[in-house]
């Protein structure tokens, strides 16, 4: 079968990988029209490839991975589907999506690879593209990470809609605060975590449970109060339900008292909304339509419906990505800044990171992640990558 014989069994081989072991010869035929097989020939290689089907069906999932891996190389990555898949109920003015950066330090690959899709689906539909700075924790805030998200989302996704910090919108978070504490579904607790996990863990009330509104609004006033409680004393908690299966979602904590200085808002804030409240905030005052987002934040999607459930606000459609882990590359934020402030790395610009201003400078174009993230589509599956391997992708769509 001229040169497609290697071929046909590295895309057996691809597409059994993809669907726990079995291959399907529709699949290899449809491969190999990428690689230039015509119609009218499909019936002359139809045995040959049933053939190579079946030998590949025979071999356990671990072998058809190992052989994948050695003669994948021979394929061309263009057979794939076009364009993005369509999202369910979308409104006639478009999706509102949003890509929350945390400004703790420099933007890399992977903050690329899990919100160009959320781009992209803005692009397909119109609609509105936040960007919202999640700036509510002062301790791991870097003063100047705002200006480097900007410059870096300006250039990589070129449709944002509006740039918004978290920590400007405050008042708002108190408000849905209050509103929590006045229904009955939020309570200051001063039990130590120690404390309050024993409760957890035997599926009891803490004591702090049980207060009414009128000692629960004395005790958020203590919280906010300079001469109230001290850091680490209180924490504002979420009445979900002690009973739940899962520890995490017990009764999970929405605020906190930090006094470390804020960058941009200084002292004027002692009470910090924590994640899950913010986000259910800002995704309810902006209307989000759609969420794309890791895994890894499944637990929080269960907590945010949680406080949407209380206002009684239609969650947004959501869909958890599989997650790229390179197996080669640094991408803690924290170990990037260390690596950087310990001069190791000349800065966010040097070469040997993987950060979006280190992708610039070395010539790659926006439009190279853009097809990767169209490409990859919507999928569940996680995938361990090298570099070299990502790399390799990137550098075939970066024309
Ligand atoms: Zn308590």
């Amino acid at each position: 079968m001229r040169n497609f014989d290697n071929k046909a069994r590295a895309y057996a081989l691809k597409n059994a990988t993809h669907h726990g072991g079995k291959a399907n010869s529709g699949a290899v035929i449809s491969g190999l029209f990428a690689e230039g097989l015509e119609k009218e020939e499909v019936k002359r290689y139809a045995k040959e490839i049933n053939e190579i089907v079946t030998s590949v069906n025979k071999l356990s999932l671990d072998e058809q991975e190992k052989e994948y891996e050695q003669i994948k190389d021979s394929i061309s990555e263009r057979e794939v589907r076009e364009g993005l898949e369509e999202l369910p109920d979308v409104p006639k003015s478009g999706v509102v999506m949003r890509f929350r950066p945390a400004p703790s330090g420099p933007m890399h690959v992977g903050h690329i690879i899990t919100s160009m899709i959320s781009c992209l689906y803005v692009k397909k539909y119109g609609g509105k593209f936040y960007i919202i700075i999640d700036d509510t924790d002062p301790e791991t805030v870097l003063a100047g990470a705002y200006a480097q998200i900007k410059k870096n989302c300006d250039w990589i996704f070129g449709n944002v809609t509006k740039y918004i910090n978290s920590s400007d919108r405050m008042k708002l978070y108190y408000e849905y605060i209050e509103k929590l504490i006045s229904k009955g579904k939020a309570y200051v607790c001063t039990c130590s975590v120690e404390k309050f996990k024993e409760f957890s863990e035997l599926k009891e009330n803490c004591p702090c449970r049980n207060n009414d509104l009128k000692e629960n609004s004395y005790r958020w006033k203590m919280m906010l109060d300079k001469k109230g409680y001290k850091p680490g004393e209180a924490v504002l908690r979420f009445k979900s339900d002690m009973q739940d299966p899962n520890p995490a979602m017990r009764d999970f904590p929405l605020a906190r008292i930090n006094e470390h200085n804020h960058p941009k808002q200084k002292k004027k804030y002692r009470v910090w909304p924590l994640m899950n409240l913010v986000v259910s905030v800002d995704d309810i005052e902006l209307g989000m339509t759609h969420i794309i987002r890791g895994k890894d934040h499944m637990d929080n999607a269960k907590r945010q419906k949680m406080i949407f459930d209380v206002f009684g606000k239609k969650f947004p459609w959501t869909y958890f990505m599989g997650r790229i882990k390179f197996n080669d590359l640094v991408l803690s934020k924290r170990k990037l800044n260390a690596m950087i402030n310990s001069g190791e790395f000349s800065g966010e610009e040097d070469e040997r990171i993987p950060t979006i201003a280190s992708l610039k400078k070395r010539g790659y174009k926006p439009e190279a992640f853009t097809k990767f993230a169209e490409q990859r589509g919507l999928t569940e599956v996680d995938k361990v990558i090298d570099s070299k391997e990502f790399f390799k992708i990137i550098d075939g769509f970066n024309k």
